[in-house]
């Protein structure tokens, strides 16, 4: 090879090589000023996201005056309705009973053996009935659902034969509950919308009763209902079956809801008086500023069907969880790259990322993260992230599910405080619902939370306790609780 070619080729080499050098120090500097500004973001969101245990104790001293203002009659955002005016079960009560668990576009039959407190809940029996469309479109189609209900009772009762040897001679009991729904689907909003202030003296509740009894006459079936209840009435009966020291039931999952006793101390300093108030507050429309909110929280409720609404619920609630996180998520693909120079198109899809998705990500212990691998591609057709962005996304759900359930925490103090239980008193309160059912790591943020916040001296004080028998169980309960004498006169 001639001298000349040799330098030549050595120059183009040595060219090639500067310029790939600059390049990757061109890149890597991109790189990193793109992953400062991802721990910018992050470092950020979790600033404004912290629940110290002071701050809990804000949100739980505020919820606590508000539930006393709100009982004594003045206006504020939790709302407070006296749904139970009624002896609970005392875990005394044995037999079959029966329930009714009516949701946005189904409703639960079930049926159960109570045996007990120590024992568990037996033969269990659920059965699911899908309600028509054209049901639950028409706000007044009460009497239809009714006799639906009426109907599918009459084929389960017959279908579905009591072992219970005393059942055949007592007269049956049964409990209905219903369970509010979080809109999603718009053809469940006809009827339904009509359930979501059920209360002792309210007019809609009355009807359904009326139309039900008139139903279960017409089908021959020998049971009457006395009440209409929000499901988490049920959970408090159910949990008040098992440990007259509960006082409050909370559901958590696609949305949130509390009911509690009104002054459970005199109830249980007076048992001559086998009736009991029973609260049902609509926590989830909990708003104060105390409450540790981000930029991310206020676009999603500005974006949202009812804005300045449900502030709480928007916190803590299977709805949103996800949702908040894949905003989160959105802002760093857009302000720095985290999943390449181009925005993945599906990331900008509102409630595209579901909170049972979000909690498998979360509880990812893959060394590479290969579940959130797997979930990015299969949610938002993100094929090449890196284990470091999918690190990120770990981060993102704790932070989120931390102060979620961190919150949760607080507002279960607030309301033993409001009961003057926390010093002296053992409190149980129950939780029903898919987000506690399933997300472990929520759930133990929750926990550690209320130990955290009551310390030492306290935290024993109050005992959460998972809901008995599973979604709907609690119309069982109360189906055994009018067992009592002077029940629901
Ligand atoms: P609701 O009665 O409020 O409609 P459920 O109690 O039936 O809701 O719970 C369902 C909700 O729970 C889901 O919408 C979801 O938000 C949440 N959820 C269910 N499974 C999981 C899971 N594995 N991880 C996290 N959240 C879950
Ligand atoms: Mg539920």
């Amino acid at each position: 090879m001639k001298r000349e070619v040799v330098v030549a080729a050595a120059v183009t080499t040595a060219a090639t090589l500067v310029g790939l050098a600059v390049f990757f120090r061109h890149w890597r500097r991109r790189s990193e000023r793109r992953w400062r500004q991802v721990r910018r973001i992050l470092r950020n969101l979790a600033w404004c996201s912290a629940t110290t245990a002071a701050k809990l104790w804000d949100v739980a001293n505020e919820l606590a005056c508000d539930m006393e203002a709100g009982e004594k009659g003045g206006g504020n955002n939790i709302r407070l309705l006296v749904s139970y005016l009624a002896p609970l079960p005392t875990g005394d009560e044995k037999g079959t009973f029966y329930g009714i668990n009516l949701r946005g576009t189904n409703f639960l039959i079930l049926r159960a053996r109570l045996q007990g407190k120590n024992e568990p809940v037996t033969e269990l029996h659920k059965q699911e009935i899908a309600i028509p469309t054209a049901i639950m479109a028409n706000a007044d189609s009460t009497r239809e659902l009714c006799d639906l209900i009426g109907l599918e009772l009459s084929k389960f009762i017959s279908q579905h034969s009591e072992t219970d040897n005393e059942a055949q001679t007592r007269e049956r009991k049964l409990g209905f509950t219903v369970s509010y729904p979080i809109n999603e689907d718009p053809a469940s909003s006809g009827i339904a919308s009509k359930w979501n202030r059920l209360s002792v003296d309210d007019t809609v509740g009355k009807e359904l009763v009326a139309e039900i009894n008139e139903a279960f006459k017409k089908h021959g079936v020998d049971m009457r209902v006395f009440a209409v209840v929000n499901d988490t009435v049920g959970d408090l009966a159910g949990g008040r079956y098992y440990s007259k020291e509960t006082v409050a039931a909370v559901s958590l999952g696609m949305g949130t809801n509390v009911s509690y006793i009104e002054s459970p101390e005199q109830v249980l300093n007076e048992p001559s008086n086998p009736a009991e108030t029973v609260i049902n507050m609509e926590w989830g429309n909990f708003n104060s500023f105390n409450l540790p909110l981000t930029e991310y929280d206020t676009s999603l409720d500005a974006e949202s069907l009812d804005p300045g609404n449900r502030i709480f619920e928007k916190l803590i609630s299977g709805m949103y969880l996800g949702e908040i996180v894949r905003r989160v998520l959105l802002k760093m693909a857009q302000e720095a790259a985290l999943f390449g120079d181009s925005v993945p198109p599906k990331l900008t899809i509102p409630y595209s990322l579901r909170s049972p998705d979000m909690a498998a990500m979360h509880q990812d212990t893959s060394e590479d993260y290969e579940v959130v691998e797997e979930k990015l591609k299969e949610i938002f057709d993100i094929n090449d992230s890196t284990p470091m962005a999918r690190e990120i996304v770990t981060e993102i759900c704790d932070i989120v599910a931390e102060r979620g359930a961190r919150l949760v925490g607080a507002g279960i103090v607030g309301i033993v405080k409001k009961m003057g239980r926390v010093e002296n008193r053992k409190s149980v309160i129950t939780i029903e619902g898919g987000l506690y059912d399933h997300y472990r790591i929520f759930r133990n943020y929750l926990h550690s939370s209320v130990w955290e916040i009551l310390g030492d001296e306290h935290s024993d004080n109050v005992i959460i306790e998972h809901s008995h028998g599973g979604s709907g169980a609690g119309s069982i309960f109360l189906a055994a609780s009018q067992t009592h004498k002077n029940a629901h006169s």
